[in-house]
């Protein structure tokens, strides 16, 4: 595997050591030439022992459901080789993603074009590059594939329920029932091949129901395409996957679900090849953020009537929602508390001049000093790849890791040799 930057840890170190030794070295490290001040920029470690943990209990739980993991949920890129490495394909929503994929060796038949609404320019991109699955949702991107990419393979985006997920996706991407079949009937007119349905139960789900729904959902619509003479044999069911530390009981019960909506709506035998676009699944866990208290401020809280709690500290931080935190506002920082210590009430700026750069209104924890470094879990997922540099902060850096046994285990150079797990796996 090419290393893309990844620190082999020694047996006797962990995560946690590590994380310590990037402190302690950012405060050895005073400046560097170009002036940076390297000792108050947050940092994100990515523990990618994690996501073969998670790769595995995957193929244990949804044997059938091969992962397409959803690079923009976070395009580090020894996160994708990692993947890579462990046999998953890629779901891209955009020429850049599609390149970046193939730049760390990925083939194109691993990869799926899941962007319903493309510029023309990108999918004449897949075209050359041979990425052949695309999905789509309405008649005028039909127009735009027919013109650029006639050896397409097909895949209908439909609409399901996704009122019990954090992140709606289905007002924005999908085709309504009543239109399946119209639309369906244009691609026989223009000659394009419809290989089978997706969907997207929006993300961070919270109902396992809606999968099953969904799978019923894709079944009516298979069952139109074949009258209409298409060879229907991809079914794809999306994200919506929890991956945050703790994500195991939903995750099994939504496998649960899952599995048996398949196995009664698409039995094994009936040759549908059923793929998954997992994003958070994935990442969340894997990633600790870093973040330095560059300043503090101590303030009277003049509602309050409680002597003991009438101090608020204003701790102003090196990561906020510009940055790393973009949509994590409610996340709380990770401190180690010694019993009995006193808390007080908080509230975590941001580093920029945005009065909206707040990361949380209220969270009791204990003091903390100009210098001292909290860390915040569960930082995967939709986080370093929406962060942008506004005022001309710093990203986050990120140190990816693995320990040296899974490093023992992943196959060098061979991305397609497949991890002993693998085996009962297709
Ligand atoms: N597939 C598509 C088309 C998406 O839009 C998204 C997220 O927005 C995903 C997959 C990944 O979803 P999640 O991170 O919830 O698994």
């Amino acid at each position: 595997m090419d290393l893309c930057d990844i620190e082999i840890l020694d047996t006797t170190k962990t995560i946690s050591d590590f994380i310590n030794d990037k402190i302690k070295e950012r405060h050895s490290v005073v400046s560097i030439p170009d002036i940076i001040y390297l000792h108050e920029v947050s940092f994100h470690v990515a523990n990618l022992d994690d996501l073969h943990q998670k790769h595995i209990r995957w193929l244990r739980t949804l044997p059938r459901v091969k992962p397409f993991y959803a690079v923009k949920c976070n395009s580090t890129p020894a996160v994708i080789r990692m993947l890579s490495t462990l046999g998953t394909g890629f779901d891209c929503a955009s020429k850049g993603e599609i390149e970046l994929v193939l730049s760390l060796g990925v083939t194109p038949e691993k990869i799926i074009f899941a962007h319903t609404t493309k510029p023309q320019s990108h999918i004449k991109y897949a075209s050359t590059r041979g990425v052949d699955m695309m999905t789509f949702d309405c008649e005028e991107e039909l127009l735009k594939i027919s013109a650029c990419h006639t050896r397409a393979k097909l895949v209908l985006r439909i609409a399901v329920d996704d009122s019990k997920s954090a992140i709606k996706l289905s007002q924005k991407f999908g085709t309504k029932p009543s239109v399946v079949k119209k639309l369906l009937e244009r691609c026989k007119e223009l000659d394009l091949e419809v290989i089978g349905v997706s969907f997207h139960v929006g993300s961070g789900c919270t109902d396992s129901l809606a999968y099953r729904q969904a799978i019923e959902d894709a079944r009516h619509v298979f069952d139109t395409a074949v009258l209409l003479g298409f060879q229907m044999r991809l079914l794809d069911i999306g994200g919506g996957f929890p991956g945050k530390e703790g994500f195991q009981i939903q995750f099994d019960e939504f496998s649960k679900v899952i599995n048996e909506a398949l196995d009664e709506f698409f039995p094994a035998d009936s040759g549908v090849q059923v793929i998954a676009e997992p994003g958070r699944y994935y990442v969340d866990s894997a990633f600790t953020l870093a973040v330095n208290v560059f300043a503090k401020k101590v303030v009277m809280d003049d509602s309050s009537s409680d002597p003991e709690n009438d101090r608020v500290m204003m701790y102003y931080i090196s990561d906020g929602v510009f940055g790393s935190l973009n949509c994590l506002i409610s996340y709380p920082a990770h401190t180690n508390v010694a019993p009995g210590e006193k808390r007080y009430r908080s509230i975590i700026w941001g580093p920029t001049c945005s009065s909206v750069d707040r990361v949380t209104a209220t969270y009791w924890m204990p003091e903390v000093q100009v210098g001292d470094w909290l860390l915040i879990d569960n930082m995967g997922a939709y986080s370093v790849c929406c962060s942008s540099d506004f005022n001309c902060f710093y990203k986050a850096h990120v140190y990816p890791v693995l320990s040296a046994q899974t490093w023992n285990i992943t196959p060098k150079n061979e991305l397609e040799t497949p991890l002993p797990l693998q085996s009962s796996y297709n």
